[in-house]
C-alpha cells in the first residue's frame, strides 16, 4: 500500500446509503449527474422522523453551490455564523454536532445526518438532532425557505414521499448544506 492509499478517506458508511434504492447513492437528486465520478464531490443528507428516514437526497457539488446561491444573503451569513459558532464538525454521525446529544439516546427520534463525500469516500459527516435543527429555522429567511421548498417540490415525489414532512419540518435539512469543509 502506498502513502497515497493510506490517505484515502474511509468509505461512505451504510447509514448514508439510499434507503429508497437500497444501495449507495448513484446520481444527483437534482440534475442526475453520476456521483461517484463527480470531480467536486457531493453531499448526502437523510432526515429521520420518529426513527424513520422520511427524506433523503444527494447533491453534486454544482447543485449544492447553485442552491446556496439562491439562499438570501442574510440567511447565508447567519448560517455560516451558526456553523462557525455552534457546529462541531468532527463528531461524526453518533452525536449531535450542536448539543452533543447521542443519536441512540432514548427519545431522540428526529435528526438529520449528512455526509460530505468524494468518489466512494466520506470526507466529513455530521448529525444534527431535531431540536437543534428546529433552532435553525428561526435564523433563515422566508426566501431561503422558499428556495428549499422549491427544491423539495421539484425533486420529490420520488423517494419516500409518503411520509414527506410538512415544509417547516423539512427545513431541518439545509443547514449542513452550508458545510463545505
Ligand atoms: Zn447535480
Ligand atoms: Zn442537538
Amino acid at each position: 500500500m502506498s502513502d497515497h492509499d493510506l490517505q484515502q478517506p474511509p468509505p461512505i458508511p451504510p447509514e448514508l446509503q439510499s434507503e429508497y434504492e437500497e444501495r449507495p447513492f448513484q446520481n444527483c437528486t437534482r440534475c442526475g449527474e453520476s456521483l461517484p465520478d463527480f470531480p467536486g464531490g457531493f453531499q448526502i443528507s437523510k432526515a429521520y422522523k420518529r426513527g424513520e428516514c422520511v427524506m433523503e437526497y444527494a447533491l453534486c457539488d454544482h447543485c449544492r453551490t447553485q442552491m446556496m446561491e439562491e439562499f438570501s444573503q442574510e440567511s447565508k451569513k447567519r448560517l455560516a455564523q451558526f456553523q462557525d459558532e455552534q457546529v462541531i464538525l468532527d463528531r461524526g454521525l453518533d452525536s449531535c454536532a450542536v448539543c452533543n446529544a447521542r443519536r441512540d439516546a432514548p427519545g431522540l427520534d428526529d435528526f438529520v445526518i449528512t455526509g460530505v463525500c468524494e468518489g466512494v469516500g466520506l470526507l466529513h459527516s455530521v448529525m444534527i438532532c431535531g431540536k437543534c435543527g428546529d433552532g435553525v429555522q428561526g435564523i433563515i429567511s422566508q426566501k431561503t425557505k422558499d428556495t428549499w421548498r422549491r427544491f423539495v417540490d421539484e425533486n420529490f415525489p420520488g423517494p419516500p414521499v409518503d411520509s414527506l414532512p410538512e415544509p417547516e419540518e423539512t427545513f431541518n435539512t439545509p443547514v449542513p448544506v452550508m458545510s463545505k469543509v
